[in-house]
């Protein structure tokens, strides 16, 4: 069988910021669309740790991708059960009728953040990200450069 891809698209805020979050600490913060897909910037470090997290996604997002493989893998099981159904009709020896369909669990739809999320631009490298405000009072991380920032434009 061939390797199965579900795609799904991370949505950007009105100002084109994902919200991300990092696997060391769970704090929220967001980055720009472009940022996040910007191969100049070869890590992305979290604002509040310091740390470079290995995956910044969400549990909203892997809530989601775990639901999609799910419906996905029950709509191969209502398939194979058409099938059946289907060939079975025209064997008299056996009979088969599908049974009630699997129901798709709800696929979530992603929110952009509902955290209160202040726009920062970082003096360092003039990079922008939203974060806590509690840490632009008490200085934060770069996300793009690692560098500890304690004012902020
Ligand atoms: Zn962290
Ligand atoms: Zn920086």
């Amino acid at each position: 069988m061939d390797p199965i891809t579900l795609e799904f698209s991370i949505p950007a805020d009105d100002d084109g910021y994902i919200l991300l979050q990092c696997g060391h600490c769970g704090e929220y913060f967001k980055l720009t669309a472009e940022d996040c897909e910007n191969d100049d910037i070869l890590r992305i470090v979290c604002p509040a740790c310091g740390l470079e997290s290995e995956t910044y996604l969400t549990d909203d997002v892997i809530q989601l991708a775990l639901t999609m493989a799910d419906n996905y893998a029950m709509d191969l099981v209502n398939n194979m059960f058409k099938d059946l159904e289907r060939k079975s009709r025209h064997n008299s020896n056996l009979q088969f009728k599908a049974g009630k369909k699997l129901k798709h669990e709800y696929e979530n739809p992603l929110h952009s953040g509902i955290q209160a999320l202040e726009e920062v631009t970082f003096p360092c490298c003039h990079h922008s990200a939203k974060i806590k405000p509690l840490l632009k009072m008490t200085g934060c991380y770069c996300p793009c450069c690692g560098v500890k920032n304690y004012e902020f434009e």
